[in-house]
């Protein structure tokens, strides 16, 4: 055997261990997590891993949380307007619905339900993936000062990086009023095919129904899954088993998020794209190239209210 293969072996395996080890890095440290991010399972600050925070910041001016002041002035900017608006488009939603979960379950073959799960899945993972977009477009660009927008739709974004446990004080209601709102268009389409178009023709178009009715019910539920992402104390047993399957955003996989400046990890659904994305560099050349074609800068309104401690 030709002595020179065994050097360029080694070479070849070493490279290989320390692009796994590269790849396989946790995203975020630990340390990372302790020293940017609120410690939300830890109230009473008993975590074994002290703070490191910078000898020059004050610590009694509070970073994250509910007396963070941007937070309050944020979290006073939510109106009896906002408050109609997602009144009307839950009980549009809630509606819609049962009415399509109604139509497909009626239609649902077992000689079909391989691809019905696959349609399904599909649905699912764009879910994710419109999470991730929708979330990261809200936290890295414009600002509260956007009429309309603005304080109806960024708002929330911005008093979630600086008091990250006020989404589970916020009702039923407040916590998922614009998820379902923006999923009501797909479902008043699903609605009027499955009332207008003949039944072969449903039969023709039944993967995609499932694709779309699974889609919208897991946008829909996404901010919800995100508020049990953030509730460490009282969740039911059901919710922590999903979280722990991964089944929904679990718990520990959402923190790297929360990590200042929140730059990655933005899909909030179930949370399985955020690791191939972040791999990916996807949000960081998006970002770039939106920087370079605008001139404009990523997350420039959420360090503004970051800094609004006094
Ligand atoms: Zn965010
Ligand atoms: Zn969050």
């Amino acid at each position: 055997m030709d002595g020179s293969a065994v050097p360029h072996f080694e070479q070849a395996a070493s490279a290989a261990c320390s692009m796994a080890t590269k790849i396989l890095a946790p995203v975020k440290t630990e340390r990372q997590i302790y020293e940017n991010s609120m410690l939300e399972d830890d109230p009473n600050g008993n975590s074994v891993i002290t703070t490191n925070i910078k000898n020059f910041e004050d610590k009694s001016v509070p970073r994250w949380g509910p007396n963070h002041k941007g937070a309050q002035e944020l979290a006073n900017l939510y109106s009896t307007g906002k408050r109609t608006q997602e009144c009307i488009s839950v009980g549009i939603c809630i509606t819609l619905m049962a009415a399509n979960s109604f139509f497909i379950v009626i239609r649902l073959r077992l000689e079909n339900f391989g691809s019905i799960v696959i349609a399904a899945l599909c649905g699912i993972i764009t879910a994710d993936f419109v999470s991730g977009l929708v979330h990261w477009a809200a936290d890295t660009w414009g600002s509260i000062e956007l009429p309309i927008l603005g304080k109806n739709f960024l708002r929330p974004f911005r008093e979630h990086h600086i008091d990250p446990t006020s989404i589970t004080r916020h009702d039923f209601i407040e916590t998922n009023g614009d998820n379902f709102m923006v999923t009501i268009p797909a479902l008043c389409k699903l609605t009027w095919d499955f009332l207008t178009l003949s039944e072969p023709e449903i039969q023709q178009r039944f993967l995609w129904s499932c694709y779309w009715w699974q889609l919208a019910i897991f946008v829909a539920m996404t901010n919800q899954i995100h508020k049990w992402s953030h509730t460490y104390f009282g969740l039911p047993d059901w919710v922590v088993w999903l979280q722990e399957h991964r089944i929904i955003l679990p718990r520990r996989h959402h923190r790297v998020h929360h990590v200042a400046p929140h730059e990655t990890y933005f899909c909030i659904t179930t949370g399985w794209l955020n690791w191939p994305l972040e791999k990916l560099r996807f949000w960081y050349v998006l970002e770039t190239i939106i920087e370079i074609s605008t001139g404009y800068k990523p997350r420039v309104d959420d360090f503004k209210w970051a800094q609004k401690r006094t």
